[in-house]
């Protein structure tokens, strides 16, 4: 019998994890931070734990401001919200590594007492010539540890000193370079140089405040990229040194382009997180798509449209893919024309007005008009794929009558019987009643069909066209009904005078 992964060999259930998400806030949040906060929030309230989201800002240089905003918000839209962090507060605040640096120095210290750690004053310069003449014969690389058992005074005589120390650890020869990983078993990683875990502007670098906060903010679990795996060796040496717990590891795969190159947001513009709200992407069928590019299926009867509250129930990490996904947008694409399709009409013409009013597409339409827009919803629903689309589709509906523009493209394909039709049509369409698609459609046909003898295309298309503006619009007749008569009308007669 085999023991479901949430219960630990005692039968007992695992513990409530603490996960987190810990992006630098560089510029526009990466698909990436999503990607691994799913993993998170799936572990997390799989255990009943919590979910942290922990600003990474060291690296003062390639700060950006409103960054880390926009990583709440893209988090907070996509229903991955963080149980803690910057924002929400939380028992081990402050979630800022630059609200933190006092933090680290005692570390550094005991690493330093403990001759794990030592100082380096080479400048730059000499640690730029050090890697070229590595390369040039071939001598190996890494740190050449010229200031290791030194004094600052011994080390100032000899060249390439400057006043401002950094301090490295002093990688042991026999690290340990295998450990264990959630995801993909037994891993081992490559042997590390004396990284620098204290930068000379008294900042920790990554891999010492990673070490201290995980610890501090009691994460059971990290989940990150891939791309960490040469570093994990690291953290394990210095949670050694420092005695404390080492948490479990799950290297996520990563995202690829569909030519397998790392996905970046040089290359890629879905690598912005922001992109796929820009473009009209729901965040359920983003976040339903980010699952899906490292975990099978989990909805019903084995479909690949699922809840987040599926995908938490079913988390096991043996289920997690260790090979990197492809981003194949396509695909995405698909999954959010399922979600639109599967939407209530009256909720997605609310998501469709909220997101072309912030794309600044639509001004905020009246009540009047919105109820246009959510009767219309039905007429486009199952053709959309994405909520920016129902602009050029709806547009004719927000307009004034006196003010709807026509395609130029359209009035030039019209027939000579256009004139004829539009005058035939408002003949029949004046004292209609009841005003409904059905009536609509049965009064026109009689006319100009039957009576005038023109074909469907020809009758209806000039109709179509003073109606909507366009050659190609949502289904006419019903368009019509929801106009209602007198703006249709209106439409007409006015069209008329440009024939
Ligand atoms: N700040 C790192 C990043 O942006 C976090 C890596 C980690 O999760 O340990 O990728």
């Amino acid at each position: 019998m085999s023991i479901p992964s949430d219960l630990s060999a005692a039968g007992t259930p695992t513990a409530p994890a603490r996960t987190r998400v810990a992006p630098s806030p560089t510029g526009d949040p990466h698909v990436g931070t999503a990607y691994m906060a799913l993993f998170d929030v799936a572990w997390a309230r799989h255990t009943g734990g919590r979910f942290v989201l922990r600003i990474e800002d060291t690296d003062r240089v390639r700060l950006v401001a409103g960054s880390e905003q926009q990583i709440y918000e893209s988090l907070d839209w996509l229903g991955l919200r963080p149980d803690e962090g910057p924002q929400t507060g939380g028992p081990f605040a402050p979630y800022r590594q630059s609200e933190r640096l006092d933090t680290y120095r005692p570390y550094v210290d005991r690493l330093i007492d403990q001759g794990h750690a030592y100082y380096c004053w080479c400048s730059a310069e000499r640690l730029a010539e050090m890697r070229a003449e590595q390369q040039r014969d071939k001598s190996g690389s890494g740190y050449d540890r010229l200031c290791y058992g030194k004094s600052r005074e011994e080390r100032a005589q000899l060249p390439g000193f400057t006043e401002t120390p950094v301090v490295r650890m002093l990688i042991p020869d026999d690290v340990s370079l295998a450990f264990d990983d959630l995801i993909r078993g037994e891993v081992r990683a490559p042997r590390p140089d004396d990284q620098v875990i204290l930068k000379a502007d008294g900042f920790p670098t990554y891999h010492l405040a990673v070490v201290v906060d995980d610890h501090e903010m009691g994460i059971t679990t990290v989940v990150r990229g891939e791309e960490w795996i040469s570093s994990t060796p690291k953290h394990i040496l210095l949670q050694e040194w420092l005695g404390l717990p080492v948490p479990q590891y799950a290297h996520m795969p990563l995202l690829r382009n569909t030519d397998k190159s790392k996905i970046s947001k040089r290359r890629n513009p879905a690598a912005r997180l922001l992109w796929f709200r820009e473009q009209g992407y729901l965040p359920e069928a983003l976040r339903n798509f980010l699952q899906l590019l490292a975990y099978p299926p989990v909805g019903d009867d084995g479909s690949e449209i699922a809840t987040l509250d599926q995908f938490v129930d079913s988390f096991d990490w043996s289920r997690v893919n260790t090979t990197g996904p492809i981003f194949d947008v396509k695909k995405l694409d698909w999954i959010n024309g399922a979600y639109i399709r599967a939407m209530d009409p009256g909720d997605l013409a609310d998501r469709i007005i909220d997101h072309l009013v912030e794309r600044g597409v639509w001004t905020e339409p009246d009540a009047v008009r919105r109820e246009l827009v959510r009767r219309a919803t039905p007429l486009i629903q199952e053709r959309l794929t994405l909520l920016g689309e129902a602009a050029d589709k709806l547009d004719f509906l927000l307009v004034d009558d006196t003010t709807l523009e026509v395609d130029d493209d359209a009035l030039e394909k019209l027939t000579d019987d256009a004139a004829r039709v539009v005058d035939a049509a408002l003949g029949v369409l004046e004292g209609l009643s009841p005003w409904d698609a059905e009536t609509i459609q049965a009064a026109l046909r009689a006319k100009l069909v039957d009576d005038l003898g023109l074909k469907p295309k020809v009758a209806f298309g000039p109709v179509r066209v003073g109606i909507t503006g366009r050659q190609v619009s949502p289904p006419l007749f019903e368009s019509m009904d929801i106009l209602g008569h007198d703006s249709s009308l209106a439409r007409l007669a006015r069209f008329r005078e440009l024939l």
